[in-house]
């Protein structure tokens, strides 16, 4: 405890604050930066005060040791006044006196290190202090009384010169004065020996007694008033020393020049050099204040040099390669004659703020998964071009790209899986852009692509179709191939519109168009593609509202066996009249419903309602039905067949699902649970459009398919003269048998095909030369005669027509009529623009001024009317319908020119 208390006399100011200590000592400053945190000043922190009435410091000081040179300079003064020496026992006791304060230090430390307690402290001091005077005191009162030549006026004059000075030594140590002065005077009185002499030492024992004691109290209230001060000084410390160890932030000081006086030990850690070596150092030098960091380095150095407050400046710390940013405030001080000495502030890291910022700033332009840039940073770019002040500057065209099937992978195979094809997508389509442009996400399956300049539509299209063909190559998913497609929309600028929103609506308009038109491919913008949007919204609206009002129906078109010629089975096809444009084909509106995600309740209807109309027919009937993609994807799909066969009672192998080969463009385990889920529910499986689509046979080998039917392409021109169809049917036909599965030839429309089909050896037909599709009650009532079909038709199928728009002139009778070509095939034409004509009427047709044939009429609804040629026409090596004089035309109308004029 006391060695406590004897501390806090040696250092009575703790460690100062930077706070207090303007214009410091440099390596002051630094020291109070680290005793905040020192062993002692944690000691201190700890230590309780002395109990009252306990000594505040050492009884005995070091400057004790003078009082014996006045001791002995008080012996020589009284020596020369009375001119006498002092004789033996004066001497001995006058050279005892002297020699104890002589030897301080001994006495020192005999209090300080032997000394165990108060008591023996006190001790310590009366032998030091106490006895010294005591004998001194003793000696020139003995001195007094021995010699006659002696006066009592030097001998007083003495002890008080000796008093005064032992009580200043022992600088308001008030008990080791008190006892100093009392042992004096009790020498000199002892050896007076009057009793007055007595009275008067015990009365100014009394009275220094009380002195000391009221002394001591103030001295105890001051080191109360002293302690409380240290403790809020201390706390203050600590608290600064905690926040600078945190590394929350830092405190500095300068002087009137700028250079360093104090600075926080943690800023020397981050730019990793000696915190003492930075004091005397420009403030500036803790920091970068590069080009790229102009704007600090000019506000700080502006401040410094006006002497100006600043406030959250940011400022890079010379940390080396590591960037590590502060934010530093500071403003100037004055001393008490408002004299400017300096800087002091602080400052904090800034780093993990500005790291947050920035990434905060990267997800705002980027997009997270790919890495392209995102929507908002894509119309920056797109409106940075078109904002060009240069008008040349400011062509470009944009890509609006959407994934075709990304969907059916996301739904199937799982977000994960999506994200990385996402991911593969981005890498491909920045390799195949290269520096041609910039690429970037919009969300979900959709991409964009600026290529600033002005490009050929040429070779924006080899661009797109490069894109298309990278995009479409198999992807590879967690061990699983993936093929996805990509559609293109294409907008120019300054042709397709001058501002971001009208380019990008046109590439958007573009873009549905390349989708409308079978995917797969690119687009660009046209005027009309307005109207084409609008009639498709227009659709779709429509089409919801058939939907709810039940305006959606199915006909049944009959599958008969090829050898019993007997009714096996009805395909059941969507048919909606819509109620302005009449009948719509299901290839138009289909789509339409799978974009707008209505199919899945559009094919449970078709199942249920199939399902329903079955129940009527005969057991050994079947109805197929159109499953689309998109419901094939949907696990729920044999809950919903299994639903539909119970509540119609019906038997699930009379039912079949019609798929088409799409569905194994994701090679994914969902597809093979699929087929076996639904083969499980026990129904049919056709395989639809058989040739169309997707190129690989794998998928035959596992998909447990009871039919695969003959897309109608392949039926259709089989017969003519050179056409490999037949071929590729037979080999069809060929591959199904070798698996154990049924053929459906499609489309057979003329008698030539059937015979064809037939021969080829395909095991069941669908076409128009047996049945078009045919309306629920007209399918009933088809079955109440029997299950025979008789194939009704022409023997070959028609030439094929043109379409054609050609302004016409027909002459008969001496009279012309102008009309126009609708189409056209090498036999005959659909002309528009004459009414009522007769059937069999002969006209001259002039196709041009020096063309004409002979035509007659066949039919007339109407302003339409069908001609026949007398000769049929000839098709061009191109293929297209020639309406050009061949060399005998020119002889007919040569003729007919003479015979006109003649
Ligand atoms: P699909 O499944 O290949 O259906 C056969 C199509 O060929 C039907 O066209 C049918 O009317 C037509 N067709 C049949 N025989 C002949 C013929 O001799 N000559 C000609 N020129 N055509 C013939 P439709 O009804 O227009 O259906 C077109 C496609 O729409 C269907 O092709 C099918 O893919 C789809 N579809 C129809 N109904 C549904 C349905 O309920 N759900 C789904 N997802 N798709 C359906
Ligand atoms: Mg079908
Ligand atoms: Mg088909």
């Amino acid at each position: 405890m006391t060695r406590v208390s004897i501390r806090h006399e040696e250092q009575p100011a703790p460690s100062r604050a930077p706070a207090r200590r303007a214009g410091g000592r440099a390596n002051a400053a630094n020291d109070a930066g680290e005793a905040a945190s020192s062993a002692p000043a944690r000691q201190a922190a700890k230590r309780p005060g002395p109990p009252p009435g306990q000594v505040l410091k050492y009884y005995i000081s070091a400057e004790w040791r003078y009082v014996a040179l006045v001791m002995a300079f008080g012996i020589a003064l009284i020596s020369i006044n009375s001119l006498s020496m002092p004789p033996w026992l004066p001497l001995l006791l006058a050279a005892a006196a002297t020699a104890i304060p002589a030897v301080t230090p001994h006495l020192m430390r005999l209090e300080r290190d032997i000394a165990q307690s108060n008591v023996q402290r006190i001790g310590a001091m009366a032998l030091g202090v106490g006895l010294p005077m005591l004998l001194y005191g003793a000696a020139i009162a003995d001195w007094v009384y021995a010699d006659a030549r002696m006066s009592w006026s030097s001998a007083v004059g003495v002890l008080l010169i000796v008093g005064t000075v032992a009580a200043v030594m022992l600088a308001n140590r008030m008990l080791s004065v008190f006892v100093a002065k009392a042992s004096l005077w009790t020498g000199m009185i002892v050896v007076s020996n009057t009793i007055s002499a007595f009275i008067l030492l015990g009365t100014g024992i009394a009275i220094a007694a009380l002195a000391v004691k009221r002394q001591m109290k103030v001295d105890l209230e001051e080191f109360e008033r002293q302690r409380a001060l240290e403790r809020r000084q201390f706390r203050a410390e600590q608290l600064l020393s905690e926040y600078e160890q945190t590394g929350q932030g830092w405190f500095w000081e300068t002087d009137r020049r700028g250079a360093l006086t104090y600075v926080s030990a943690t800023v020397g850690r981050v730019i990793d050099r000696d915190t003492k070596a930075l004091l005397g150092r420009p403030f500036s030098d803790l920091f970068i204040l590069d080009a790229d960091n102009q704007e600090g380095e000019r506000t700080l150095n502006f401040h410094l040099s006006a002497r100006s407050s600043f406030q959250d400046l940011t400022v890079r710390a010379a940390a080396g390669e590591e960037e590590r940013w502060w934010s530093i405030s500071g403003r100037p001080i004055h001393d008490d004659f408002n004299n400017f000495i300096g800087f002091r502030g602080s400052g904090s890291d800034l780093t993990e703020k500005r790291r947050s910022q920035e990434d905060a700033s990267r997800l705002a332009h980027y997009d997270s998964l790919t890495s392209l840039a995102n929507r908002f940073q894509m119309s920056q770019t797109l409106e940075k071009i078109l904002n060009s002040p240069r008008l040349e500057q400011r062509a470009c065209a944009v890509f609006l790209l959407d994934l075709d099937r990304f969907k059916q992978v996301n739904d199937t195979m799982g977000h994960p899986a999506g994200d990385a094809l996402l991911t593969q997508v981005a890498q491909r389509l920045e390799r195949t852009v290269d520096k041609a442009g910039r690429v970037g996400r919009l969300g979900g399956d959709e991409f964009k692509v600026i290529l600033p300049g002005k490009i050929d539509r040429a070779d924006l299209a080899r661009l797109a179709n490069q894109v298309i063909e990278s995009l479409s190559q198999p992807y590879s998913i967690d061990g699983h191939r993936v093929v996805i497609g990509a559609s293109i929309g294409i907008a120019i600028s300054p042709d397709d519109g001058v501002t971001s929103e009208a380019l990008i609506r046109n590439a958007d308009l573009a873009l549905y168009a390349a989708k409308d038109g079978g995917r797969g491919r690119h687009h660009f913008y046209a005027a009309d593609l307005h109207s084409d949007a609008e009639e498709r919204r227009q659709l779709e609206q429509d089409l919801r509202d058939a939907i709810a009002s039940g305006g959606l129906e199915l006909h049944y078109q009959p599958v008969v066996h090829t050898t019993t010629e007997k009714i096996t089975g009805f395909e059941a096809l969507l048919r909606w009249t819509h109620p302005k444009l009449g009948p719509l084909s299901p290839a138009k509106f289909i789509p339409i419903a799978e974009d707008a995600g209505l199919i899945a309740q559009i094919g449970e209807w078709a199942l249920r309602t199939a399902c329903h109309d079955l129940a009527r027919w005969p057991k050994t009937v079947r109805v197929a039905v159109n499953v689309s993609p998109l419901q094939f994807a949907n696990p729920s799909l044999p809950a919903i067949v299994t639903s539909a066969l119970a509540s119609a009672q019906v038997d699930p192998s009379r039912l079949e699902l019609e798929i088409t080969e799409s569905v194994f463009l994701n090679d994914d385990e969902n597809t093979d649970l699929m087929f076996t889920a639904l083969k499980r529910v026990g129904v049919r499986l056709a395989l639809d459009d058989f040739g169309t689509g997707y190129s690989s046979l794998g998928y035959l080998k596992k998909a447990p398919f009871d039919k695969i039917k003959i897309d109608q392409s392949f039926v259709r021109g089989a017969t003519m003269p050179g056409s490999r169809n037949g071929a590729i049917i037979s080999s069809i036909v060929s591959l199904a048998e070798a698996l154990g599965m049924e053929t459906t030839a499609e489309g057979v429309e003329t008698l030539d095909e059937l015979d064809l089909v037939r021969m080829l050896g395909c095991s069941h037909i669908q076409g128009y030369i047996y049945e078009k599709p045919l309306t629920a009650a007209a399918a009933a009532q088809r079955l109440t005669s029997g299950l025979i079909a008789i194939a009704k038709g022409p023997r070959s199928a028609r030439p094929t027509r043109q379409k054609m728009l050609r302004k016409i002139v027909l002459e008969h009778g001496g009279l012309s009529y102008h009309g126009t070509i609708r189409n056209i095939s090498t036999t005959g034409a659909l002309i528009e623009g004459l009414w009522n004509v007769p059937s069999g009427t002969v006209f001259t047709l002039f196709m041009a001024e020096d063309y004409a044939i002979t035509v007659t009429s066949r039919w007339c609804k109407d302003d339409r009317v069908g001609v026949e040629f007398a000769v049929p026409l000839e098709v061009d090596a191109s293929g297209r319908i020639s309406t050009t004089p061949p060399r005998q035309s020119r002889v007919l109308i040569d003729n007919q020119a003479a015979r006109l004029a003649g």
